[in-house]
């Protein structure tokens, strides 16, 4: 499998000089199985570039492919409108999401283009787009398996594990908004997350665990309660599931370049003190890695 970062920001877009490294397009990631099938994770500004890339490389021929939603929070679905391939007939996208906001997604995605804040409306979209919901908290193709599982979000969201089909060890985790101190309130009404112990087995031996890596110590304070991790609870999480790679992901808007360096910095001093083998890495538009 193939794995290429298309939007790596949390929250809102932060393009500028300033972030030209890690990148400031929000969450989208591009997965190529073994067999070459697309499979995408979510629809943030970053698809819009992904959407290119793929008609120049498909040269005329339909483009298929199946989107992934975490959840709808703006900063996974604003992307889709710009989404070139969903406006060409003959191209064909199947829109998963959990059962539990299914109902929403479907819904969330056509207001995102009705007249009062979008010029053009979501039937302009020619392409075939069916909205799925992930029955069994589970999706296998040809070459591949999507497990998911409930996380700590306001207003529910997903984490993926997608596995070489039949080779569970071929493995990496998304989980971009996720967070792992379990200590403040929960909201009414809300998906019931996992707990600790089984999101520690549902990445344990990865290769790769994307994760929401947002925050430092101090910012975390001060925002409990967002759905969102520091970089801390990250590692102990990573550490916890024996992952070989975690990658810090959902970068805070504000976060420049050099600062972000510096937090990863920071992060392989924590892991040489613990004496552990785990690397780190930040999540950069255009990074690849193989699994
Ligand atoms: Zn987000
Ligand atoms: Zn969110």
């Amino acid at each position: 499998m193939r794995l290429r970062f298309w939007g790596t920001r949390g929250s809102c877009p932060s393009p500028g000089p300033s972030t030209n490294r890690y990148g400031g397009n929000t969450t989208c990631l591009e997965v190529r199985t073994d067999d070459d099938d697309l499979l995408i994770f979510d629809a943030g500004t970053g698809i819009r570039e992904l959407g290119l890339a793929l008609i120049r490389g498909a040269d005329g021929s339909p483009i298929r492919g199946e989107i992934f939603f975490s959840h709808a929070h703006w900063d996974h679905i604003q992307g889709l409108p710009f989404f070139t391939p969903a406006f060409q007939h003959g191209n064909d996208f199947t829109l998963w999401g959990s059962p539990t906001l299914f109902g929403s997604l479907g819904v969330v995605l056509r207001q995102q283009m009705s007249p009062v804040v979008f010029p053009v409306g979501f039937d302009a979209l020619r392409a075939r787009l069916e909205v799925r919901a992930l029955e069994g908290q589970r999706r296998s193709g040809s070459g591949y398996d999507v497990r998911t599982i409930d996380v700590r979000h306001p207003g529910g969201a997903l984490g993926f594990r997608v596995s070489a089909a039949g080779q569970p060890g071929r493995s990496f985790v998304f989980i971009p908004d996720n967070e792992l101190d379990p200590s403040f309130d929960e909201r009414d009404g809300q998906p019931r997350p996992a707990s600790r112990e089984a999101l520690v087995e549902f990445a344990r031996g990865a290769q790769v665990l994307i994760h929401d890596a947002m925050y430092t110590g101090t910012e975390y304070m001060e925002h409990r309660g967002w759905g969102h991790s520091s970089y801390r609870d990250a590692i102990e999480f990573a550490l916890a599931a024996d992952v070989q790679t975690l990658v810090l992901f959902h970068h805070e808007p504000d976060r420049e370049d050099t600062a972000l360096d510096s937090m990863l910095q920071l992060c392989h001093e924590m892991v040489a003190e613990r004496g552990g083998s785990l690397e780190i890495v930040a999540a950069a538009e255009g990074m690849e890695i193989g699994i």
